[in-house]
């Protein structure tokens, strides 16, 4: 097989190793002595060879994962012994940056945080800020249908991608449609936005930028309690305002974050952003809108912003290095009049074995995201996968229950594998159909949303 790759992409563009992305379950497993296994792993350097690897492997009946930064979080990208990784790394450039249509084009293989620098330096933004950002390759952000910090303002990835170049399971081609927006047919480029690698190689994407904003005004309030502050989220998205951040911590993640407010207080941070005087008046209505809480001035968003990528992958794995530990987040989304339910229903659930934090971020007017983060040690390593386990099954139970989304921005692959079936219902045998009728032979990602089941 080797040889066959090395024919492709030339000897220098094929190596063996293991693979993983920052699924806790497989670091907890590596802690355990059980490494993934070494995989062929082959840096295609063109669309061409991208086809025929992927024909290839048609041929020989082989499995394909693409890979990014490999910082996805649901062991997408977690491939078994004999199949061959896809190593986007050399589709690096940034073709296009046009400032008068305020479109992008770039191929899959940028990183996240390096787009961002680049357009920042003509006075641009993508406005996609996940915590992992650095970490990140623009396929590997489309591919899992990523939401970053400002998505109530910018939108999540799939608003922002206008076209996709995409080299499907056979080794054909599809290329973007013209844009801004068209109504031939489906907008069948989407599937591609959250198919974990399942459906075929992003290649490239045309993307929609934004102006950087004038002018940012960033503050902080304690709330008495969450529900009062989740009023206000509400009441701030239902006024028509965009801010380009709100985020709001639970008792917990408040203190967790350093803060030493009065016992139950909660934090939330807000920022509005546009011309000064947009900026302005609209921090001057989240203020209104906020009446139930203290001002606590601009320090809060100041700290937030410069710690908002301190949630690294390394640290991820340092916390998981000692044995009998566990640590992982879940991201649900429901209605507003869902979330109080939802959020104690989730927070017992998680919160058995030590620390159990929430923040509410990624607000729309009809709802909004509560991200989980719960993390313990237990003494033997089977007790901590008992209690890792029954954190999930608690949560993933609440959410479908609920009728809350079981992830609003992580994905699926290996880790929501179980339930993906019970919220998508009837579309799953359209994502199946659609599977099986692009790669018939199943040799894209086995894992991805859910693997074949
Ligand atoms: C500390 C930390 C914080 C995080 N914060 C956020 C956050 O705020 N918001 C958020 O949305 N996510 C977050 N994540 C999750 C992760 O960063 C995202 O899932 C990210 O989009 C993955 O991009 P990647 O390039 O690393 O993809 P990878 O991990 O390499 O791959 C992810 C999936 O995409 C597929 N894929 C990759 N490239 C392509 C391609 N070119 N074509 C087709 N399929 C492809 C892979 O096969 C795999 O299934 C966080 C992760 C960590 C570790």
């Amino acid at each position: 097989m080797r040889t066959e790759l090395e024919k492709i992409v030339g000897p220098a563009a094929v190596d063996e190793r293991p693979v993983r992305d920052m699924w806790p379950v497989a670091i907890m497993a590596e802690r355990e002595g059980k490494a993934p296994p070494k995989v062929l792993v082959a840096r295609p350097a063109g669309r061409d060879q991208v086809a025929a690897v992927l024909r290839w492997a048609g041929a020989n009946n082989v499995a394909v994962s693409p890979m990014g930064g490999g910082s996805g979080v649901c062991g997408a990208l977690s491939p078994a012994a004999g199949e061959i990784v896809l190593d986007m790394s050399a589709f690096d450039r940034v073709a296009e940056i046009d400032e008068t249509n305020l479109v992008c084009s770039c191929e899959a293989g940028v990183n996240g945080y390096a787009l961002e620098e680049q357009l920042n330096a003509r006075g641009l933004t993508l406005g996609h800020y996940p915590s992992s950002l650095p970490g990140t390759t623009i396929g590997g952000l489309i591919a899992t249908r990523s939401s970053g910090q400002e998505s109530s303002r910018y939108g999540s990835i799939e608003d922002m991608v206008i076209g996709l170049s995409v080299v499907l399971a056979d080794g054909t081609f599809a290329a973007p449609r013209p844009g801004p927006r068209s109504a031939v047919g489906p907008a069948l480029h989407q599937l591609f936005v959250g198919g974990e690698g399942g459906l075929g190689v992003v290649l490239g994407a045309v993307l929609r930028v934004h102006r950087l904003p004038e002018w940012t005004v960033g503050r902080g309030y304690a709330f008495p309690g969450l529900g009062a502050g989740l009023e206000s989220m509400r009441a701030v998205m239902q006024s028509g305002i965009r801010p380009l951040v709100m985020r709001l911590y639970d008792p917990e993640d408040t203190v967790f974050n350093g803060y030493d407010l009065k016992s139950g207080e909660c934090l939330l941070v807000a920022a509005t952003a546009g011309g000064r005087e947009i900026a302005e008046a609209e921090a001057a209505a989240v203020k209104k809108l906020a009446a139930e809480a203290r001002g606590l001035g601009e320090e809060p968003w100041q700290r937030w912003l410069s710690h908002r990528f301190d949630l690294s992958a390394e640290r991820m794995k340092a916390f998981l290095e000692p044995p009998g530990s566990y640590l992982d987040t879940v991201e649900l989304a429901a209605s507003w009049t869902v979330l109080p339910e939802l959020y104690s229903r989730v927070r017992s659930a998680i919160g058995v074995g030590g620390l159990a934090l929430c923040h509410f971020s990624h607000a729309y007017q009809q709802g909004c995201c509560a991200y989980f983060s719960f993390a313990g040690s237990s003494g033997t390593e089977a007790e901590a996968r008992a209690a890792y386990g029954r954190a999930w099954e608690g949560a993933m139970s609440a959410a479908l229950e609920l009728g809350a989304t079981i992830s609003h921005h992580h994905g699926v692959g290996q880790a929501r594998a179980r339930w993906v079936a019970d919220e998508m219902g009837g579309w799953m045998r359209v994502w199946r159909a659609v599977k099986e009728g692009l790669d018939p032979g199943g040799i894209m990602n086995p894992r991805a949303v859910g693997g074949p089941r």
